[in-house]
C-alpha cells in the first residue's frame, strides 16, 4: 500500500516532469527559429537598402548618359590639372571649403575637348549629391565612388589626392572586373568577396553596379560596407554567421576577433571542426530546423545577396535549459516523496503505539479481574466484594435494608474424597452458577472461602432473604451435576443475617457464619437466621 502510493507520485513526477521539459524544450527551439528569422530580417533589411541605393545610382547613371541633354556640373571648373603628373584633381574643394558635400575627383590624363568624357565627369560629379546623403544614411558605409573605363574616379567622402588617387591597379580590383561586359553579361548588381581594406578600415565587402553608354561599358559604382556592420546587426544571444558564397565570413558574433587583421574564412571560425563536417554543414537545406554535430542548425539564403545565414544552437544548452526549468518540479516530487515517507512511518508508528496501548488496557482489565475475582468460579472474590461493599455503602444514597446470606456445602470433603479433587471443581462452578441465576443484578456474589460463598442483597429485606436462601437452597438440592459419567448433586446449609449500621461489616458477616454454623449442627440443608438463633 505505501509502496503504491509513492510509486504513483513517482510516476506522476516523471510523466509530468517529461511533459514540461518536452514543452520547454520546443519553447527554446521555437524562440531559436523566431530569433533566426528576426536576425535575418535585419540583415536582409540592410542588404536591400545596400541594393536599393546601388540600383538607384545605376538607374541614374544609365538615364544621366544615354539622355541627350545635360548640363555640366559647376564644380567641373575647379577640377584642375597637373603636368608634372598628368592628372587631374578636385582638391580645390578644399580651399574652396565645399570639400564635406563632394568625392574628390582623381584622373589619369588630360581632359581636353573630349566631349563624351566631359559628360561623364559631370555624371561623376553630379553623384555627389547622392553619394552625400547615402553615405549618411547608411551605417557602416565607408566609400560610395564611381570608377570610370576612362581612368578616373569620384570617391566620396572627399581626401586629398595626395592620399589617395586614380591608379591603374583600380581597374583590376573586384568591384570593378566583376562589372566587366565580359562576366557580367545581365549587368546586374553585384557583391564582392570580402577584401582587407588597405586604408587600414578593417574587413569589407563591396557591392557594384555597372554604367553604360548605349552599348559600352563606361564604369562602375560602388558602396564600401564595413563587415562589422554585419557582426552588430547579427549581435543576438545565438552564435549566427553570415558566409558567401566563397566560403568567407560576412560577419558573425563569436570568435571573430581576428576579423581586423585578415578575411576570415569558415574553418577560422568553427576551428574545432574538419573539413568534411563543414562541407556537411553548407550542403544543409535551408529553413529547416537540422542537427549538425551536436548543434542545432537554422540556416536562411538572401534573395539580394549570395550569402546565407547560420544560427546556432549547442542541443546541451537546449537540455540544460529545459532540465534548469524542471528543476522546481523534480524538488518539489522529491520532497512530497519523503513526506509521503515521513507519514507513513509516522501512521505505522501510530498504529503500533495505539496496539500496545490497546495491549496494556486489556492486560490491565485482565490483571484487575484476576485480583477481584475468583479463577475457579469467576466469581467476586472477598477482595472484589469488598471493594464492591465499599461503593455501595460509601454512595449517599445506601440502601436502607442489605442482607447476608452465607451458604457452605454439606460434606464437600466427601466429594473430593469420594470423586477426586476436579469434581469438586465442578460441584463449585455449578453451585456458583446456579446462585448467579438465581439473584438479581444488583446481588453481589462472591467465593467467600474453599465451598462457602456470600451473598451480599441490597434493597433486600430480612425477610425475603431467607426466602431468597431457602429458594437457592432447594435449587441447589435439584440439580444434578455431571462430570464424565459421574452424576451427583450437593446439598447447601445457609446463614442469613441483616445489616446493622450500628456494628461492623464483619460482624455482620460474622453473624450469618453463626446462623450456619447453627444450620451445620442441625441436620444441615437448610436455612438458618440469625435473628432466630440470636433470640
Ligand atoms: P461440612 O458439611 O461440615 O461443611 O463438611 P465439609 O466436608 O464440607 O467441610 P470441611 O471443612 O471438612 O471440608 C471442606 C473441604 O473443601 C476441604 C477441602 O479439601 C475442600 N476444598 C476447599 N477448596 C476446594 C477447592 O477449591 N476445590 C476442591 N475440589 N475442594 C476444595
Ligand atoms: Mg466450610
Ligand atoms: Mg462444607
Amino acid at each position: 500500500m505505501v509502496r503504491i502510493k509513492q510509486m504513483i507520485i513517482v510516476l506522476i513526477i516523471v510523466f509530468s516532469s517529461l511533459f514540461y521539459f518536452d514543452l520547454k524544450k520546443q519553447s527554446i527551439i521555437d524562440n531559436f527559429i523566431n530569433s533566426s528569422i528576426s536576425t535575418k530580417n535585419k540583415v536582409n533589411q540592410y542588404i536591400k537598402l545596400s541594393c536599393d541605393y546601388i540600383d538607384l545610382l545605376s538607374i541614374y547613371g544609365n538615364d544621366y548618359m544615354n539622355s541627350p541633354n545635360y548640363n555640366i556640373d559647376s564644380k567641373f571648373y575647379d577640377l584642375s590639372y597637373d603636368k608634372v603628373s598628368n592628372s587631374y584633381t578636385l582638391d580645390k574643394a578644399f580651399q574652396k571649403g565645399y570639400s564635406k558635400t563632394v568625392g574628390n575627383l582623381t584622373g589619369k590624363g588630360n581632359i581636353l575637348n573630349n566631349s563624351l568624357l566631359i559628360k561623364e565627369l559631370s555624371l561623376a560629379l553630379s553623384y555627389n549629391k547622392y553619394f552625400h546623403s547615402i553615405y549618411n544614411t547608411l551605417p557602416g558605409l565607408t566609400w560610395v565612388y564611381y570608377t570610370s573605363v576612362n581612368e578616373f574616379i569620384n570617391i566620396y567622402p572627399w581626401v586629398p589626392s595626395s592620399e589617395f588617387k586614380y591608379s591603374d591597379i583600380l581597374h583590376k580590383k573586384e568591384f570593378y572586373t566583376g562589372a566587366l561586359p565580359e562576366v557580367n553579361k545581365e549587368k546586374q548588381a553585384f557583391w564582392t568577396p570580402i577584401y582587407n581594406d588597405a586604408a587600414g578600415q578593417g574587413n569589407m565587402v563591396t557591392i557594384s553596379a555597372p554604367i553604360y553608354y548605349g552599348k559600352d561599358f563606361l564604369g562602375v559604382v560602388s558602396l564600401d560596407i564595413t563587415t562589422n556592420k554585419f557582426n552588430s546587426i547579427l549581435n543576438s544571444e545565438y552564435n549566427s554567421f553570415l558566409l558567401n558564397e566563397y566560403g568567407q565570413i560576412v560577419g558573425s558574433n563569436f570568435n571573430n576577433h581576428e576579423m581586423h587583421n585578415r578575411v576570415l574564412y569558415i574553418n577560422d571560425l568553427l576551428k574545432k571542426h574538419k573539413d568534411n563536417e563543414l562541407n556537411i554543414l553548407k550542403s544543409l537545406p535551408d529553413n529547416k530546423l537540422l542537427k549538425w554535430e551536436n548543434n542545432y542548425i537554422y540556416k536562411i539564403k538572401f534573395n539580394d545577396a549570395p550569402w546565407e545565414l547560420y544560427c546556432i544552437l549547442p542541443i546541451y544548452k537546449v537540455i540544460y535549459e529545459a532540465f534548469i526549468a524542471i528543476l522546481p518540479i523534480l524538488v518539489i516530487g522529491i520532497f512530497l516523496i519523503i513526506l509521503s515517507y515521513e507519514i507513513d512511518i509516522r501512521r505505522k508508528a501510530q498504529n503500533s503505539l495505539k496496539s500496545i496501548v490497546e495491549e496494556l488496557s486489556l492486560t490491565q482489565n485482565l490483571l484487575h479481574r484476576s485480583a477481584s475475582h475468583d479463577f475457579l468460579t469467576s466469581l467476586l472474590n472477598r477482595r472484589g466484594l469488598f471493594e464492591k461493599l465499599d461503593i455501595l455503602l460509601s454512595d449517599k444514597n445506601k440502601p436502607e435494608e442489605i442482607s447476608f446470606i452465607l451458604a457452605d456445602i454439606d460434606f464437600f470433603k466427601k466429594v473430593n474424597d469420594s470423586y477426586g479433587h476436579s469434581v469438586g471443581d465442578t460441584v463449585l462452578i455449578s453451585v456458583a452458577k446456579t446462585i448467579e441465576k438465581l439473584v438479581c443484578n444488583n446481588d453481589m456474589v462472591a467465593r467467600w472461602g474453599g465451598e462457602e460463598f456470600l451473598i451480599i442483597l441490597p434493597n433486600t429485606p430480612y425477610e425475603a432473604a431467607i426466602k431468597k436462601a431457602e429458594e437457592i437452597r432447594q435449587a441447589i438440592e435439584k440439580t444434578i451435576i455431571k462430570h464424565n459419567s459421574i452424576e451427583l448433586n450437593v446439598t447447601m446449609t445457609f446463614g442469613v443475617s441483616k445489616y446493622d449500621s450500628s456494628v461492623s461489616i464483619d460482624q455482620c458477616i460474622s453473624n450469618a457464619d453463626k446462623a450456619l454454623y447453627f444450620g451445620k449442627n442441625n441436620g444441615r440443608n437448610c436455612v438458618v437466621g440469625y435473628e432466630e438463633i440470636d433470640s
